[in-house]
């Protein structure tokens, strides 16, 4: 399945996929896939609030890349995050809340960037020249203990506080996101993903699959396939968006 996007330079392609595990009884997961928009949310809350949760935090963004006229910036996400935390208060009274991370492909000066935005613990990264960066930074209790030096991003994955989020849409918690901003340069992949895939594959292991599978949708596919053979614990949501060099564009 792919979505498409030209400029001069690259073409956008995109895979993506979303598991419920082999543990939960509900998807608590969404993603949206849009022409300028890539994001996944991952609520939490219990009898049905998370999937509410990252239901509204999608619609919310999806109705912004919608209206885009080359208007979207990091105030206009904030402010799309902003209504949806409402949303998710009058429905989830404090007990639904989600993450939401992505990358809305914006032009500045017409030139192209990802604009990566980041609230809680789902992760966005990106592979370019063969090496896996995490461009998110996750709002949890245990990225807390690794930045003062407590714990290593190896113990994190198993402490028992690993799932305690610090940022959240709805729950009452701080809602303000992280937003960096990344030329695009041609051949860049991003992996945007809940923590169902992070926490089941370590960096290792999710850079060799996506550099040894080039299709987007294959490399989905295969992430997918791995988190559950690891144990499938939490739902897994995965997208994969290629800026495909244009083979026309003389470089
Ligand atoms: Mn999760």
């Amino acid at each position: 399945m792919a979505r498409f996007t030209t400029t001069d330079e690259f073409n956008i392609r995109c895979g993506y996929g979303s598991d419920i595990g082999l543990h939960r009884e509900i998807n608590e997961d969404h993603l949206l896939v849009s022409e300028t928009v890539f994001a996944v949310a991952d609520g939490m809350g219990g009898h049905e609030a998370g999937e509410v949760a990252s239901r509204l935090a999608i619609q919310n963004l999806e109705a912004l890349a919608d209206g885009y006229n080359g208007d979207i910036n990091a105030t206009a996400l904030q402010e799309a995050l902003e209504d949806a935390d409402n949303n998710i208060h009058e429905v989830g009274a404090g007990r639904a809340g989600t993450t939401v991370t992505g990358a809305a492909l914006i032009m500045e000066n017409g030139q192209p960037y990802w604009l990566v935005f980041n609230v809680g613990d789902s992760r966005t990264y990106r592979l370019r020249d063969g090496k896996l960066e995490l461009l998110t930074v996750d709002h949890s209790e245990v990225q807390d203990l690794i930045n003062h030096g407590y714990i290593t991003a190896e113990e994190a994955r198993f402490h028992p506080r690993r799932h305690v989020i610090t940022r959240a849409l709805g729950a009452g918690a701080a809602n303000q996101a992280d937003f960096y901003l990344y030329p695009v340069i041609a051949g860049d992949r991003l992996l945007i993903c809940s923590d169902g895939l992070s926490t089941e594959l370590e960096d290792d292991e999710i850079h060799a699959l996506l550099t040894t599978y080039p299709e987007a949708q294959t490399a989905v596919n295969e992430l997918i396939t791995h988190a559950l053979a690891r144990g499938g614990r939490d739902n897994v949501t995965v997208i994969v968006v290629d800026a495909v060099p244009n083979p026309n564009t003389a470089s």
